[in-house]
């Protein structure tokens, strides 16, 4: 029998996966007045939440026991499973599990009726609006699988954004969540490339940009990146190349596996993992810009 009672507050919230985004977003539920406990391996994660007040458990263990809903926000689908996976057997029936990582939608969907079939509610709700709106609450949130579901979690849901897209049937949250993130890193790259040509044309950067902003050029990625991290070299957005990567390239994986031709996606799927190669894990999405004007 599946239960249809809302989660609201103190209900016990566990977030699982305390980087850039869980922080902010784990510290967004706690606001609202739900119990948040956070867990990351990660001892460096866990002290940085407990650091900026939040309450980290040592073990996944006490970070599940009593949780209405387990939030996870971890680097992808494959590592959410293996998480998920890992402490299913202690965990109630019933419990909202609702991944809020960026993960791949087939993957999700396969796990999503396999924890369903065991007992338990899932979700997938990813986010858009990078480490800034995590912490102002102001995230866009698509939400996939089934509405009664989405209903019991929207308190938890809207104590991070002011809305929850309903995408559809489990996965379409992360296929939305990957589809965006192909626009927008296709955005980016267009931007950084028109940069790299005006600069080499004797147009300044930041003349450019502004000329880009009162125009139709105008995107996310020369409103809020181009300044802040690019030209500045400050590189500080919070989102990793590798993340980026893999969102690209999970939404082409999904236009090759539905037999949709997407030959822009493939060119710059090949041109972010060529970037990743070149910079390394580490460094972030923006310096895309410095792949970009880099001698080749
Ligand atoms: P991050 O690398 O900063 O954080 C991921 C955390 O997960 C790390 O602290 C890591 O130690 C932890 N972790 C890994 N495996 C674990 C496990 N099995 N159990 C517990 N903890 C584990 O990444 P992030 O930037 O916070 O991104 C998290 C997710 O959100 C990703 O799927 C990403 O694509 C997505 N996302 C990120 C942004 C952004 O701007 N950073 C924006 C939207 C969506």
């Amino acid at each position: 029998m599946t239960n249809s009672a809302a989660i609201i507050p103190p209900a016990k919230v566990t977030v699982i996966g305390l980087g850039n985004m869980g922080r902010p977003m784990a510290a967004c539920i706690a606001r609202a007045g739900f119990q948040v406990t956070g867990f990351d391996l990660s001892a460096d994660a866990r002290s940085a939440f407990a650091k900026e007040g939040g309450n980290a458990a040592a073990t996944i263990d006490e970070a599940i026991a009593g949780a209405a809903a387990i939030v996870t926000l971890l680097p992808d689908g494959k590592i959410v499973r293996a998480a998920i996976e890992g402490f299913k057997t202690k965990l109630a029936k019933g419990t909202v599990i609702i991944d809020m990582s960026s993960s791949a939608p087939l993957g999700t969907r396969a796990l999503g009726e396999e924890l369903i079939a065991d007992g338990f509610e899932f979700i997938d709700a990813p986010v858009s609006g990078g480490v800034k709106r995590a912490i102002s609450g102001t995230l866009a949130i698509m939400a996939g699988g089934a509405h009664a579901t989405i209903d019991r979690a929207d308190k938890v849901l809207l104590s991070m954004g002011p809305a929850a897209f309903r995408t559809g049937p489990l996965g379409s949250g992360h296929a939305a969540k990957a589809l965006n993130n192909y626009v927008s890193a296709a955005g980016l790259a267009a931007a950084a490339e028109a940069l790299a040509i005006g600069s080499k044309f004797g147009i300044e950067p930041n003349t450019l940009v502004d000329v880009l902003n009162a125009s139709t050029g105008r995107n996310n990625s020369t409103e809020n990146k181009l300044k802040q991290f690019m030209i500045s070299e400050s590189y500080a957005s919070g989102f990793a190349m590798a993340l980026m990567a893999k969102d690209i390239q999970t939404a082409d994986e999904l236009a090759h596996q539905i037999g949709v031709k997407a030959p822009l996606a493939d060119e710059i799927t090949a041109m972010w993992n060529n970037a990743l190669k070149q910079l390394g894990p580490k460094s972030d999405h923006t310096e895309i810009g410095r792949y970009l004007t880099a001698d080749k």
